[in-house]
């Protein structure tokens, strides 16, 4: 058996190699390593693959997240409502931008934005929502832009752990999430369901105005070279992961159907065990399982972690402290914010290996180790 590995980046590069290696080589010979013409290929497929009318490519998730509200002409003070349940990305660009935070909780089932408890988190000074699509689970979209709607407020999707999933509307519409709010952001670090060979990512929008504006930001504020209209950045897609992405876009279907594969399996072992919660998919959701997740019941979830890693089964905490409790947000006084979803989950979730290269055998050794512990 193969050494088991969270994701197993190897395996999938050596099914690709040919093509990968061949598309890296032309980049190199063409010398064009910024802005070739990969990069708008790309784009443009992306931009076919989601149903969006712009892809803007940029440097990673994090990038995205920041250009996106610099378009937006968020001003200093204005709130940004976001999960504290997420990867850091998600709010440090708030307080970068001196915007300011306010943490909704999240659902304990989708590990996403609860929509129920988004209205009351709004104020006069709110300008934005930011739903995280978490391990890649739709957050409850419908609710959300129905609740911007009525009060006026910009939606930007964190979609860097759910591109390709499939969010169903009550009316039977379905979309791709990242392309449901007015402007949606992805990251192409390697890990991620589309993973490219360094750092990458993308916004998209429909909105042509938006589209405009978030192009120049990335590009200091420039659409004429040598003229900048607005303070920007510097914000780009290599040629060389553009390469890669196009071929990784042509296998996003497969791969997502490889994790969901491994994710039934997984199911399928632990729904009746009383002190596992398998992972949640609510109906409006096609999930893409960037992460399995378990929810523990009564189980020493750390001990569990280091019996896992002395069996040779890598396991993660996504994340071991949630965004209100970070030091970086002292100064904002949000460790008071009432959140006890989230804080009952930071205790309570673990995350098994899932990746496109698992195999039935290392499945196997992995549930049975998993049972052993909780059961014992
Ligand atoms: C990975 C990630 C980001 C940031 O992406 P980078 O490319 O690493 O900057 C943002 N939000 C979430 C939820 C992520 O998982």
């Amino acid at each position: 058996m193969d050494t088991i590995q969270m994701v197993d980046l190897k395996k999938q590069y050596q099914h690709i190699k040919s093509e990968v290696d061949k598309a890296v080589m032309d980049v190199i010979e063409s010398a064009a390593f910024i802005n070739g013409k990969p990069v708008a290929e790309f784009c443009s497929q992306l931009a076919t693959f989601l149903g969006a009318k712009h892809v803007i490519p940029c440097a990673n998730g994090t990038d995205a997240l920041q250009i996106a509200m610099m378009a937006l002409g968020l001003q200093p003070g204005d709130e940004v409502i976001t999960p504290s349940f997420t990867y850091i990305a998600t709010v440090e660009v708030v307080a970068l931008l001196r915007l300011q935070p306010v943490f909704v909780d999240v659902n304990p089932h989708t590990f996403c934005m609860d929509a129920d408890k988004l209205e009351a988190a709004i104020t006069p000074r709110t300008r934005a929502i930011v739903p995280v699509h978490l391990y890649g689970h739709t957050a409850p979209m419908h609710q959300i832009m129905e609740i911007a709607a009525r009060h006026n407020l910009f939606v930007i999707e964190d979609n860097a752990q759910a591109i390709g999933a499939d969010y169903g509307f009550p009316d039977g519409r379905v979309a791709k999430t990242g392309t449901i709010g007015h402007i949606g952001c992805t990251s192409f670090f390697p890990s991620k369901n589309l993973g490219c060979y360094g750092d990458g990512g993308a916004i998209c929008t429909n909105n042509d105005a938006l589209a405009d504006t978030m192009r120049k930001v990335a590009n200091h504020g420039q659409s004429v070279r040598y003229y900048h209209d607005l303070v920007g950045c510097n914000s780009r897609l290599d040629t060389i992961q553009a390469a890669v992405l196009k071929i990784k876009l042509e296998h996003l279907n497969r791969y997502i159907d490889a994790r969901r594969s491994a994710a039934d399996y997984y199911d399928a072992a632990f729904s009746r065990n009383p002190k596992i919660a398998i992972p949640y998919r609510a109906n409006y959701c096609r999930h893409v399982f960037h992460q399995y997740t378990l929810t523990l019941k009564d189980v020493n979830r750390d001990a569990l972690v280091e019996f896992l890693a002395e069996k040779g089964i890598p396991s993660m905490i996504y994340y071991p402290v949630p965004a209100h409790r970070q030091k970086m947000f002292e100064s904002f006084g949000s460790e008071s914010t009432y959140l006890p979803t989230t804080d009952w989950l930071t205790e309570r979730v673990i995350s098994l290996p899932m990746h496109t290269e698992l195999s039935v055998e290392q499945q196997d050794y992995i549930i049975s180790n998993v049972l052993a512990y909780v059961n014992a």
